[in-house]
C-alpha cells in the first residue's frame, strides 16, 4: 500500500492533535516529507498545554506548558511547519463537546485546508482521553464547517463554510495508506527531539521510534512508515 492522491493535489493541511509532540510522533516524517518534497503547506492546532506531561515532581504545570509551547514551536520548525495555533485547553480534560468542535470548525473555516490529520478516535484501546476527544471534536468540526446552517456567526463575520477534501487518521487499527519514511526518519528524529521535556528523561527513545516505524513497515518493501486511514468526504 502507497500513499494515494486525489485528483486535485492536496496543497495545503491542517494537523489538529491533542497534545504537544503528537504530531512529530505519529505522522512527523510523512509531514516532513509531503513539506520538503511535495512543497505542500501544513498548520498545526495542538488543543491542550500539555501541562501534565512529566513524572518530574519539581516541576509545576504553569512551567511545563511554557516549555512545551516552545519545543513544540522548535519541533515544527524543523519539519517546516507554516503555523500553529495553541489552544491551551487543559492537558488531560480535553472534552469533544461544541465548544472544542465549533473552535475547531472556525479554525477550518479560516485556513480552508485540502487534508486535515488527527487522531483516530475510533482505534480500539486508545487510552489517552485527550487524543479521543481531538479525534472526535475535529470529525465533528469538519461537518459544522461544510454546512452553512452550522455557526451562524461564522457566516455573519465572513467565514465561508469549506469541506477538506479528505481526513488521515493517525495510527489506525485498519491502515489504508502505509508512508514509505525510510529517508525521512532521520528528520523525525530530530523534529522529536525537540521536545526535551518528554524525550530527555527516556533512555533509548530513538531506538524506539526507529523500531516503531520498522514494525508498522513490517509487509512493506521500506525500512521505516507511518500509518493513516483515510476517509474521503
Ligand atoms: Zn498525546
Amino acid at each position: 500500500m502507497v500513499t494515494t492522491e486525489t485528483k486535485e493535489p492536496v496543497k495545503k493541511l491542517l494537523v489538529i492533535m491533542a497534545h504537544p509532540d503528537d504530531a512529530e510522533l505519529g505522522c512527523g516524517g510523512t509531514l516532513a516529507k509531503w513539506i520538503r518534497q511535495e512543497g505542500k503547506e501544513v498548520y498545526y492546532i495542538v488543543c491542550t498545554d500539555g501541562s501534565k506531561g512529566t513524572k518530574d515532581r519539581g516541576i509545576n504545570p504553569h512551567s511545563l506548558a511554557e516549555i512545551r509551547e516552545k519545543e513544540q514551536e522548535k519541533a515544527a520548525q524543523v519539519l517546516g511547519v507554516k503555523g500553529i495555533t495553541f489552544l491551551r485547553h487543559l492537558d488531560g480534560e480535553l472534552k469533544a463537546d461544541g465548544a472544542l468542535c465549533y473552535e475547531l470548525a472556525t479554525l477550518i473555516r479560516y485556513h480552508r485546508p485540502d487534508r486535515i490529520v488527527t487522531h483516530d478516535p475510533w482505534r480500539h484501546y486508545l487510552i489517552h482521553p485527550d487524543h479521543r476527544a481531538a479525534g472526535l471534536a475535529t470529525t465533528d468540526a469538519v461537518v459544522a464547517a461544510r454546512d452553512h446552517l452550522f455557526l451562524p456567526a461564522l457566516l455573519a463575520i465572513g467565514l465561508e463554510p469549506h469541506s477538506p477534501r479528505e481526513i488521515y487518521y493517525t495510527f489506525p487499527d485498519i491502515p489504508d495508506v502505509i508512508s514509505d519514511i525510510t529517508e525521512l526518519m532521520e528528520v523525525k528524529l530530530e523534529a522529536v527531539a525537540q521536545h526535551k521535556s518528554q524525550m530527555g528523561p527516556m533512555s533509548g527513545w530513538q531506538d524506539r521510534v526507529r523500531g516503531m516505524g520498522a514494525r508498522l513497515a513490517e509487509k512493506e518493501p521500506f525500512a521505516y512508515a507511518e500509518i493513516f486511514k483515510r476517509v474521503e468526504l
